[in-house]
């Protein structure tokens, strides 16, 4: 997997990008990493009720499609239980797709876009940003020396400061504490060497809600042993780690992968580039016409939800 960070020039003038769901994400991360690349022109949005100042807005994806025949490439970051219908007309219209995390609401939706891509000859690139996380290439490396014998994930957060009024989260297709959580699997899959796979899991689900809103997974990966706790109901600080023992010491990334430490060394934190980074790939993926859809992050959380014993615990109101 390639982490440049430094835009790729344009090859027959910039990419005409669309973005599909003009919310959180979008404005946050999206909107100024596109903006900061020269590769790529923001020509278009889609959102039912979202527009940006000096954009063309859309209603939706259709009406996008109709009033913007131009258009080269989209990024859709909607809720994910729109995204495979999205993506598939994308393709169909010839869009290079960048897809947010998660791939889509089912792996088999995930493998459909994917195969649809493929079949097509479009560009496609599901984006996990956390691998983009800043320390994340660096704790790769070192592990891929060692022996690992446990790895313990805490990924704790606040739904209503993070995911504020999103009912659609905690919905069916909302992927509930799984939409933070995968990000630390996303992680875990691109630092361990093995494959990983899903031993047990206990998930609670608030009375009323279809998703989960904490979980707890037993995973292995050749040899070592993964615990991961996941909880969206985190006050105060805010945890998202990953502790690595191995034969030859312990690593600790945290701050979702922007910091690492090493043996108890102090913990070196960097800038998280990481929406600079997912767009300068994605411009090469573009330019390159090739594809980058690593699914194994959306099997883990299916085979999570499959194998797991439920609680029903207390409602929950935004
Ligand atoms: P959000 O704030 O709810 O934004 C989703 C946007 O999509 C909303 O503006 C929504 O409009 C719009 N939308 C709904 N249906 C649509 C349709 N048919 N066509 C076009 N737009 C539509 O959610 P978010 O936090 O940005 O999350 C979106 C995705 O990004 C999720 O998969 C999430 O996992 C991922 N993500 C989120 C974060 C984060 O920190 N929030 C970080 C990384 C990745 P309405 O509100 O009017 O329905």
């Amino acid at each position: 997997m390639t982490t440049a960070t430094d835009p790729a020039p344009p090859r027959h003038g910039p990419i005409r990008l669309g973005i599909v769901g003009i919310g959180k994400i979008a404005r946050d991360q999206h909107v100024p990493a596109i903006m900061a690349n020269p590769a790529f022109v923001l020509a278009a949005t889609a959102d039912p009720h979202g527009s940006l100042d000096g954009v063309p807005a859309f209603g939706d994806f259709a009406a996008m499609l109709a009033g913007m025949p131009d258009l080269d490439a989209v990024a859709i970051c909607t809720p994910p239980g729109l995204r495979a219908g999205i993506a598939t007309a994308a393709i169909d219209a010839g869009l290079a797709v960048l897809l947010e995390k998660p791939t889509a609401a089912t792996l088999a939706q995930a493998e459909g876009i994917v195969a649809h891509a493929a079949a097509s000859g479009t560009p496609l690139m599901a984006t996990w940003h956390s691998r983009e996380a800043a320390a994340v290439a660096e704790a790769r490396g070192w592990i891929a020396e060692r022996q690992v014998a446990q790895v313990t994930i805490t990924w704790k957060e606040d739904i209503r400061r993070w995911h504020p009024g999103q009912e659609w989260i905690l919905a069916a297709n909302g992927f509930g504490v799984f939409d933070p959580g995968i990000n630390a699997l996303s992680i875990l899959t691109e630092i361990l060497p093995d494959p990983v796979r899903v031993e047990t899991a206990h998930i609670a689900i608030p009375e009323g809600r279809a998703a989960p809103i904490a979980a707890r997974l037993a995973l292995v990966s050749g040899d070592a042993r993964i615990a991961a706790d996941f909880d969206f109901l985190q006050t105060g600080p805010q945890s998202w780690d990953i502790r690595v023992d191995t034969d030859r010491g312990t690593l600790v990334l945290s701050d979702g992968g922007a910091t690492i430490a090493i043996d108890g060394e102090a913990p070196r934190r960097a800038d998280n580039g990481e929406y600079r980074a997912l767009y300068a790939r994605f411009a090469q993926i573009v330019a390159d016409g090739t594809s980058d859809a690593d699914l194994a992050p959306l099997r883990l959380v299916e085979d999570a939800i499959r194998v797991a014993e439920r609680e029903v615990v207390a409602p929950f109101a935004f």
